[in-house]
This record gives C-alpha cells, structure tokens and sequence, in this order.
C-alpha cells in the first residue's frame, strides 16, 4: 500500500465497508483550526465542522491536551466505579443548564434513545402505563436506532424498516394547533429539535416554542429538546432554549460535546430524573474517562474563551453576507436562515452540485434535503475566512 495508497483508500473503503454513506472523493489527512488537509497537502476551508462537531475547530490544542494527559493516566474502568472527569463535565454541564441530572453516552442517538426511555419509564410511573405516546416534528432527525428512527419524522429514513416502535405521531414545526390536536390521553412527551437541523435549518417562530412549553405544563407532558447539533454553541448560546425563555424538562447532546471524540449526554431536571434507578439505563463507553476530560476542556472554552462571543459576531456577518448574495442572485436563493453560526441557504435550483463545485475550490460546505446549503463553521471562524468562503460561493452561484 504504497505506490497508489491513494487510490486504493478510496477503492478498499468502497470493497469493504458498508456502503451508507456518499463520499467525495477527498482523503483527509490533517486537520487544524478552520482547515483540513488532503493526502497532496491541498488545503480545504471547513465550513461543515465534521457536521456540528468539531465546534472549536480541528484538534484544539486544550482539547488535545486533556485528552492526552488522561490517556496515559486511565482509559477505561468501566460504570461499576467512580471516575473524576464525570463528575466535572456533569458539573460544568449543570451549572449552565436547567439540568439537576445527567446521564452519559457515546452519540446522539443513544441520548435520544435515553431521553425517550426515561419519559415513557416517567410517564409510566403516575399514569400506570397509560401515558407512552410521543409527539414529534415533520423534517425532525433523531437519529438511526429504531426508537429514534421511529421519532425522526422523515419517510425517507423509515423506508423498508416497518414496524417501527409503536407510540409516535408527528405533526408540523411552527404549528402550535397541530401539536394541541395531536395531545391525547396517552400523550407522554414532545420531543423537538429547537432548531431543524437535517430537516433544513428551520428556525422556530417567535413564541413557537414557549407556547409547546406551555401547553406541556398544561397537559403534563414532558418536553424534550434534542440539542444534539444546536447545543455546545453552535447558536451563540451554550444551549439553543436560551434564546427562547423556555427550558425544557430533558435535552440531549451529543456532536459538539467533546471536541471531536465520540460522546452523548442526556440531561434532565430533578423530577423526572428519578425514574431512572440502577437497572433501567446503561452504557458500557458511557462516560469514559478520556472522552469525558474532553468534555469538560471543550465546555471550559466555551464557558471562559471567546467562542461564544466570536459565534454571534461572526454569525451575524456571514448573515449579512449570505443575504448579499441572495440580493445578487435572486433567481437561484430563496432564503437565507439559521442562528449564530448554523446557517441554512435555501436555493430554488440542486444543491448537491453546489456543494461538489464548492469542494473543487476548496471549501466544503454541506446540503439537506437537495435544496439547502448549509453552513456549519467552527465558532473560532474568522472574517477572511467567511469572505473566501462567500467568495467562491458567489463564483460557483455565477456559473449557474
Ligand atoms: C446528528 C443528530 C442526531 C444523531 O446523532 P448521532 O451521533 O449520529 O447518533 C440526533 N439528533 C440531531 C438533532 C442530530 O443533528
């Protein structure tokens, strides 16, 4: 594996391993900052983050550090004792959210699957099994395990793998009625992602999501935000509820959360909390040590460091920017949306292509649904980065 190593990652990945994924043809070999490197040292603007997860950009240095230094120290030991990085993340995590609980996993379907395990097990308790319904949104993404495949609200993921968990009804983002209508007596929870994440960046209408809560408390259901790909910044608070005066009763994370390193948590106030006892929920990799350190060097930065600043600023002139480009070519750009640095670009034309011409000059963006743009930089993202990426995106738009 020498001469042609080049081609043959490419034609081995496609021999051996499961084909779930569309790649480009770009082997990544570095990354650092805002910038990745492929094989021939080319170097690529990433306005994607790895989807939402490296936040503070490739390999932080506080990130890579803590990591390290617990590496040598302790990997794993397993749930069956007590580690120190748990229960500093768990801390830190606390004191910027609602949460009086927390329980660690390894991805953000697993805290989904957590969250939607601890509401039935909740609702169950006062209601004798007859509360286990859970309340969705169109366009939502959960994840791929059955539960959270079953709450995504997006035929396409459900294709060919019927039945799914029974128990779940949809309704649209933004229609406070359609949720009202679909409560019932068995309705335990609704679960939302405060903002649309693969389902197209949509952002929630003015009291959208105080009205959910409300209605909530009125029917004593719970109310679950899926922050997997909103939380840890990415919308210029640490959580994306901040900005919506609500809190809800149990939120995942998941992308973001370690810099890079695989981990999930799921968080929950006291009250509901206490349905989950030693038996109900588990995980092997839960909590690890190593990944857990990094968590807690990643919420460090975010608590303490610019990010969060340096997010809403530059968010707010990638917005601008975004929007000139909308005024230029009004004919292909429908709308530009999105909060802090989550930013989605809805075009009237393919967006897949787009995306391949942009990866030719060397920025890489993303595109859901086949028809918007979505930008995902790191939040440490600078003006003359945003302007390359504007830059190329208005000679690719030209070229339309
Ligand atoms: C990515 C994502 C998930 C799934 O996370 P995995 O780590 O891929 O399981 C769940 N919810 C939202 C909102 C996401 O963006």
């Amino acid at each position: 594996m020498k001469e042609n190593q080049n081609t043959d990652i490419i034609e081995l990945t496609d021999k051996n391993i499961f084909h779930t994924y569309s790649r480009y043809p770009l082997i990544v070999k570095k990354g650092k900052g805002v910038r990745v490197w492929d094989e021939k040292g080319r170097q690529y603007l990433d306005f994607l983050s790895g989807i939402a997860v490296c936040n503070l950009g490739h390999c932080h240095p506080a990130v890579v550090k803590a990591a390290q230094s617990q590496l040598e120290n302790l990997v794993h030991v397993s749930n069956l004792f007590y580690t120190e990085p748990q229960v500093e993340i768990a801390e830190l995590l606390k004191g910027q959210s609602f949460a009086d609980k927390i329980f660690f996993c390894n991805s953000g379907a697993e805290a989904n699957e957590a969250a939607l395990k601890l509401a039935r097990k909740y609702a169950h308790g006062f209601s004798g099994g007859k509360r286990f319904e859970i309340i969705t949104m169109k366009y939502s993404f959960h994840g791929r395990t059955f539960a959270t495949l079953t709450a995504t609200g997006q035929e396409k993921f459900h294709n060919g793998f019927s039945p799914l968990l029974p128990g779940f009804k949809y309704v649209p983002f933004n229609d406070i009625n359609a949720v009202e209508e679909a409560v019932t007596e068995s309705t335990c929870a609704v679960m939302l992602e405060p903002i649309q994440g693969e389902g197209g960046v949509n952002v929630p209408a003015e009291n959208y999501l105080k009205e959910v809560r409300q209605l909530c408390d009125r029917e004593k259901i719970l109310l679950i935000f899926d922050e997997v790909q909103t939380g840890m910044g990415r919308t210029g608070k640490i959580f994306a509820y901040e900005h919506y005066g609500v809190e809800p009763d149990i939120m995942t994370l998941a992308k973001a959360l370690a810099g890079g390193l695989p981990a999930g948590a799921m968080l929950a106030n006291k009250k509901v909390a206490q349905s989950f006892v030693p038996g109900t929920h588990a995980s092997t990799f839960g909590g690890n040590p190593v990944v857990m350190a990094a968590c807690v060097a990643v919420m460090k930065e975010l608590v303490d460091g610019e990010a969060l600043e340096n997010c809403r600023r530059m968010g707010q002139y990638f917005f601008k920017e975004l929007n000139g480009l909308k005024e230029k070519y009004s004919d292909i750009i429908s709308e530009i949306r999105g909060k802090g640095l989550m930013i989605g670009m809805e075009l009237k034309i393919d967006g897949n292509e787009i995306v391949k011409q942009c990866l030719d000059e060397a920025i890489i963006i993303n595109c859901t649904l086949d028809r918007i743009l979505r930008f995902l930089p790191p939040l440490i993202v600078k003006k003359d980065e945003i302007d390359g990426c504007v830059d190329v995106l208005d000679r690719v738009l030209g070229r339309q």
